[in-house]
């Protein structure tokens, strides 16, 4: 970042959007600065070495990785892919469930689904996924944990037709070294600014003023990509304020949250094979989500969503390594409490550049994304995982719209040379 310097586009935040849109823009021939609040690139997309091999606390699955760009990045860049599907379906046999009862989960789970589409494509009044449930059905906690686990929330907190538009192929890949690796090699190169937190944007000016904590840059245009529930808390300040629809949008999109514990597995215990999942219980919605030596490697990797993961995030990591340990032990023995031992965890609600893992709609708020990503007139952009409909909550739907957005401000700038 150099002062005195006016760019065409200043870039807060260097995500998988924020990412996305500066290699966009760089190869128009624009110049451009990312500002980046942390001392890393990435964002959400987050690999960190272990002794037991690299883990990733944020996005680790390429979804609907058959029509995913970040898959022939990966593939570009001849990165190993782990091109096995997660055996989520499994969760349930493994904790003992008969091929009867397994049968009858199915049933209910497609089910719900059915009606979610239905209720999703209908002309009638948005409302909680919750009310979709089958009153007193012996499927519903796990219909709910899978809730958090999806959408970071429970299903009273989550909007019918957003979840309903979320487009998901069914193909699940993943990058064996990490798919914040992805996303961080990608941004190399890139005129990144880190340890540079945003505070004031000032568009009432020609040039745009952006005040950040190693100076003042100024540009022609500016592309947010913070997470939404930064957006909604105002912790940038814009003068002229943010318009009220926009902030009411963000609101309506807040991030649920989601955590990972790793755990270190001492020896290969039969009964744990590789790459299996296995759920914590079957019958309530505080429950953990399960991998079993992921990559074959001597790791389990607990996922926890809603209201458990902030109560374990609350609690520390070592509550939330015990919580872990405990599900384990009650489903495969004893025996495995002394092979089990922390590695790594995630603390997303606690992350200030962050404030949640994922985006969901409230009830009522489906419509919300869209106004979200509308541009102030044509100078200030948005874009990030939120502000994209059927790809949100994920780095492929991050950084498509952040692609979207660079388009967008291609265009603008264009016709304002135009015009002069
Ligand atoms: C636990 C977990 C599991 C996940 N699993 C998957 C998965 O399997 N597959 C998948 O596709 N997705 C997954 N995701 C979601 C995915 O990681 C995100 O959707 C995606 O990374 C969001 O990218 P983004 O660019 O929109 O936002 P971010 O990555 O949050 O980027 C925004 C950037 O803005 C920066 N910033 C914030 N405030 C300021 C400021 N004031 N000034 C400057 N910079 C600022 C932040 O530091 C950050 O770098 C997961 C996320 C989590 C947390």
């Amino acid at each position: 970042m150099a002062d005195g310097i006016a760019y065409d586009v200043a870039i807060i935040g260097a995500g998988a959007a924020g990412i996305a849109a500066g290699r966009c823009l760089v190869e128009a021939g624009l110049r451009i600065v990312i500002l980046e609040a942390r001392d890393r690139i990435g964002g959400r997309s987050h690999t960190v070495a272990t002794e037991a091999g690299p883990v990733d606390l944020g996005c680790e699955w390429l979804h609907s990785a058959d029509r995913n760009p970040l898959t022939a990045i990966a593939q570009g860049f001849g990165l190993a892919l782990d091109e096995r599907l997660p055996d989520w379906g499994g969760r349930l046999r493994r904790l003992g469930a008969s091929a009867a009862e397994e049968a009858d989960w199915y049933r209910a789970r497609d089910a719900f689904h059915d009606r979610l589409e239905e209720a999703g494509a209908a002309a009638t009044e948005d409302a909680a996924a919750s009310t979709l449930l089958s009153p007193g059905g012996k499927w519903n906690p796990l219909l709910d944990a899978i809730s958090t686990w999806a959408n970071g929330a429970e299903l009273a907190r989550v909007s019918i037709k957003d979840y309903a538009a979320y487009q998901d192929s069914g193909v699940n890949w993943r990058v064996r070294d990490g798919y914040g690796m992805l996303v961080a090699r990608l941004g190399t190169g890139l005129p990144v600014a880190l340890g540079n937190p945003v505070a004031q944007i000032d568009h009432r000016g020609r040039m745009i003023r952006v005040e950040a904590a190693q100076g003042t840059v100024e540009a022609r245009a500016v592309l947010l990509t913070v997470p939404s529930t930064l957006v909604a808390a105002e912790t940038i300040r814009f003068t002229p304020r943010l318009p009220d629809d926009k902030l009411a949008a963000a609101n309506g999109i807040p991030l649920g949250l989601a955590n990972k514990l790793f755990l270190a597995l001492d020896g290969t215990p039969p009964d744990l094979p590789p790459n299996s999942h296995v759920l914590g219980a079957r019958d309530r919605v505080a429950t953990g989500s399960y991998e079993l030596r992921p990559h074959g490697r001597p790791i389990v990797a607990a996922y926890f969503g809603g209201n458990l993961a902030r109560e374990l995030e609350l609690a520390g990591p070592s509550a939330m390594a015990s919580f872990a340990i405990d599900e384990l032990v009650s489903i495969f023995g004893t025996g495995l409490r002394a092979q089990l031992r922390a590695l790594a965890s995630s603390a997303w609600h606690g992350d200030e550049f962050a404030r949640g893992s994922y985006s969901h709609a409230l009830p009522g708020h489906a419509g919300d994304r869209a106004t979200l990503a509308r541009p102030i007139g044509d100078r200030v952009f948005f874009a990030g995982e939120a502000c994209i409909p059927g790809d949100f909550s994920t780095a492929h739907g991050a950084y498509r719209s952040g692609r979207e957005a660079a388009d967008a401000i291609i265009g603008a700038l264009d016709r304002k040379r135009i015009k002069r």
